[in-house]
């Protein structure tokens, strides 16, 4: 049997943060299978086996909702004056015409049409990094558990990291440890490796303990990424799995901060050309566990990350497309990668997400490869 269990948002909210609020909460409490914020009513709602201390819920609501007051987040750029998208349902058709297949817990196969928009994305992205000059790299999926701790992942989004556990011993045992999962029950697990959740941390792992001579080094990169999404995973927009293409900055501060910049007028012209509803905003990961507060507040005061958030049609709550993200010296520091006076190196970094890419063009232009935006036409 499951319960619903509805509380009223804070006053004050604006709708992505509430829909975001109900996502976070629904980290906190367990079992939860289904959650959102429901605008007509004001409230937030959770699907659960068990029912809900509603006083609890409500408590940790305004808790979280008054922190995200206050830091509002601003607006640094704005595409609204390109028409609201109108494809209201366009997902469910290319479901419904195969160009996307569930082969996974929470993937998507692209096929058809999904598959030509992905890559023509993808493609016209690369083109956009190596006029940047970026060295363009191919970057495995796997790292070490030790260099995600590293980075701060494990500490600030351990609900989102995902661990690969191999069958352990000899072939005996895995035989017996393959029969055990096969009948369902519990296996000892070692988790030395993790799937990688940035395309940037990988690449920070290709130069850790090492100096960086020039003032700027640009890479770039398009890999698979790997977010556990829990029960908010599904569709293009929430993958457990999914494409991101990444270009990153990496030397002295001054440098840094210039090609941050730099990062955000392309993220302002592929908008703007991808003639995609949309803005720019400055932004934060705001919702995890003690560094909240702290992680929050520090990239508020340096505005370290910016948001390209766009209207998806049939939907109140706006997509983050790409971010913009100045990483100022945690990563020089995190993995030892220092400039020729010994200082840690700062860097920046954008990353598109891929399918989210695909799922705003086509909320826009319908699957119709003839009505989509001319840089998509032949890019
Ligand atoms: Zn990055």
């Amino acid at each position: 049997m499951s319960v619903r269990t509805a509380v009223a948002a804070p006053a004050g909210l604006g709708e992505d943060a509430c829909h975001e609020l109900a996502r976070h909460l629904a980290w906190s409490l367990e079992g939860v299978t289904a959650c959102g914020f429901e605008s007509k009513t004001g409230s937030l709602w959770f699907v659960t086996e068990k029912p809900l201390d509603q006083a609890d819920l409500m408590q940790a609501a305004d808790d979280r909702g008054r922190a995200i007051q206050a830091f509002p987040s601003r607006r640094l750029a704005s595409f609204t004056k390109h028409p609201s998208p109108a494809y209201e349902n366009v997902e469910d058709l290319l479901r419904e015409r195969g160009d996307l297949k569930p082969v996974g817990p929470t993937t998507l196969a692209l096929g058809g049409t999904a598959a030509l928009l992905a890559t023509r994305l993808e493609r016209m992205m690369k083109t956009e990094a190596a006029k940047l000059g970026a060295d363009e790299w191919l970057l495995p999926s796997l790292m070490f558990t030790q260099d995600l701790a590293r980075s701060g992942y494990l500490r600030d989004f351990p609900h989102q990291a995902n661990l690969v556990c191999h069958l352990p011993g000899q072939p005996e045992d895995v035989k017996l440890a393959a029969s055990q999962i096969i009948s369902g029950s519990e296996i000892p697990s070692r988790l030395s490796s993790a799937l990688a959740p940035t395309v940037c941390y990988r690449l920070f792992t290709t130069l850790a303990d090492s100096v960086v001579e020039p003032e700027l080094m640009v890479q770039s990169a398009s890999a698979k990424c790997f977010r556990h999404e829990g029960a908010a995973g599904a569709g293009l927009d929430r993958l457990g799995e999914f494409s991101m293409r990444e270009i990153v900055a990496i030397g002295k501060p001054e440098a840094v901060s210039d090609f941050r910049d730099t990062l955000l007028a392309l993220s302002g012209r592929l908008l703007q050309a991808t003639r995609l509803h949309s803005w720019i905003e400055s932004a934060s990961d705001p919702f995890f566990t003690d560094v909240w507060e702290k992680g929050r507040l520090f990239q508020m005061g340096f505005d370290l990350k910016a948001e390209l958030r766009v209207r998806v049609a049939g939907r109140a709550e706006s997509l983050a497309v790409g971010s913009v993200n100045h990483h100022r010296d945690h990563f020089g520091l995190a993995f030892n990668i220092r400039d020729s006076t010994g200082d840690p190196v700062h860097s920046c970094c954008v990353g598109f997400g891929i399918e989210r890419w695909t799922l705003a063009v086509l909320s826009h232009f319908g699957p119709e490869p003839g009505d989509w935006p001319e840089i998509l036409q032949e890019a």
